[in-house]
């Protein structure tokens, strides 16, 4: 398939089961290839699949933890999804993220983080990149902060737009200009917007990060990740180090992530709905101070959404004038929301965030209310909102 078509249509042609030359016929959905080995029948047959290794735009399947067919069509997918010409895959989102960061950074390297960055990158800094002797600087994702934290060995700008937790839109297309200028490679964690609705190597940046846990694989099933690039020296650097550090994913995962893809733009969609529909609820509410939610016209970040981005989702935080008890009382009385981290599934789910994780967020007004992120599921909208309505009501009596 080629982009000549609409990516809701490409998504569906991508990555199906090949005819097979003697039937003429095919199953639609690629088979679960499941193996380690990989057997030839000469050695003349496998010298041949060697020599093919060395090009790095050919796959060539030696060896089960490459992957075979079930991970050449998701791969395809991601590729289409991101207009990328590489996609590797690996077992959950953050092992994503440390790809993308032990492959293309050296030790003696700084590298520039978005302080609304995923809150275990944190983690990964202070426990790996530290050790091997590549700086980190988290600060705020504005052109003014960022080149006031950049240094001569500056050679990462690592972003998440929109951010975790308050969703905090950026002007990609301006930051990739910055760090294109002072020889950064550009790298953003994408989940969000899972290449359906968001697409950031056209907005300029190299290297595409997904947790592909969330809406690609949409079940709450499975953990995947993947990077996304199209520079063949970026390719070449994240290829190796894929293939060195040893990543690889099951069949099955692959074949679930998929399945999900298949329906993607629609529960994507049917979420994106759902949650204006709860936002139109929570901003008539008393007990709201802010929404956090880009597709939402009053959100400060709307006009650069709607520049950049061709649709949304069902992420969305809301500033609750609760205090702790009342907000924990709120998150406790609701009953169609699972308390639980993560999102992307088909069910609604809460996080009562951590108000003192947003300290080091300088999107964060700092302020005492009590903050809770809310996915909004396939349910239907207005049973959600009578859930909250009961919710508020029950935290209004503590
Ligand atoms: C969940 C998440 C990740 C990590 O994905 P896992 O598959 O859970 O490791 C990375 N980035 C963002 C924005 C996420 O929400």
């Amino acid at each position: 398939m080629t982009s000549d078509h609409a990516l809701d249509t490409t998504l569906q042609h991508t990555g199906l089961a090949p005819f097979d030359p003697r039937t003429e016929s095919a199953p639609v959905a690629v088979p679960i290839m499941r193996t380690s080995t990989v057997r030839f029948r000469t050695l003349d047959a496998l010298d041949r699949a060697q020599a093919a290794k060395a090009d790095p735009t050919q796959r060539s399947i030696t060896y089960g933890r490459s992957g075979m067919d079930t991970h050449a069509a998701l791969e395809s997918v991601f590729c289409e999804l991101e207009s990328a010409s590489q996609a590797l895959l690996a077992p959950s989102g953050m092992a994503a993220i440390s790809l993308a960061m032990l492959g293309l950074l050296d030790t003696g390297d700084h590298v520039l983080i978005a302080d609304s960055a995923y809150g275990p990158v944190r983690y990964l800094e202070k426990t790996v990149l530290r050790r091997l002797g590549i700086q980190a600087t988290f600060c705020a994702p504005t052109l003014q902060e960022l080149e006031r934290h950049r240094k001569p060995n500056t050679r990462m700008l690592y972003l998440e737009s929109p951010g975790s937790l308050l969703m905090q839109m950026l002007d990609m297309p301006a930051l990739a200009e910055f760090g294109r200028r002072h020889d950064m490679l550009l790298v953003t964690d994408n989940t969000w917007g899972s290449g359906y609705i968001y697409r950031p190597l056209e907005l300029g940046f190299d290297v595409s990060v997904v947790a592909g846990t969330k809406y690609v694989a949409g079940h709450s099933d499975l953990m995947l990740g993947a990077v996304m690039s199209r520079d063949p020296h970026v390719n070449r650097r994240l290829h190796e180090n894929h293939y060195a550090l040893g990543f690889s994913i099951s069949a099955d995962d692959a074949w679930l992530a998929l399945r999900g893809v298949r329906t993607l733009p629609i529960r994507m969609r049917e979420s994106a709905a759902n949650a204006l529909k709860v936002c139109e609820f929570l901003a008539a509410r008393p007990e709201v101070s802010r929404l956090y939610h880009p597709a939402w016209p009053q959100d400060p970040g709307h006009a650069l959404w709607q520049r950049d981005c061709t649709g949304s989702n069902g992420m969305l935080s809301v500033q609750l004038r609760l205090n702790p008890v009342q907000a924990r009382a709120f998150v406790d009385a609701l009953t169609l929301f699972g308390i639980g981290f993560s999102w992307g599934g088909f069910e609604s789910l809460v996080q009562l965030v951590d108000t003192s994780a947003l300290k080091s967020h300088s999107y964060w007004p700092q302020t005492d209310d009590a903050l809770v992120r809310l996915h909004i599921g396939l349910e239907s909208a207005q049973d959600l909102c009578a859930d909250l309505a009961q919710a508020f009501n029950i935290a209004a009596r503590v």
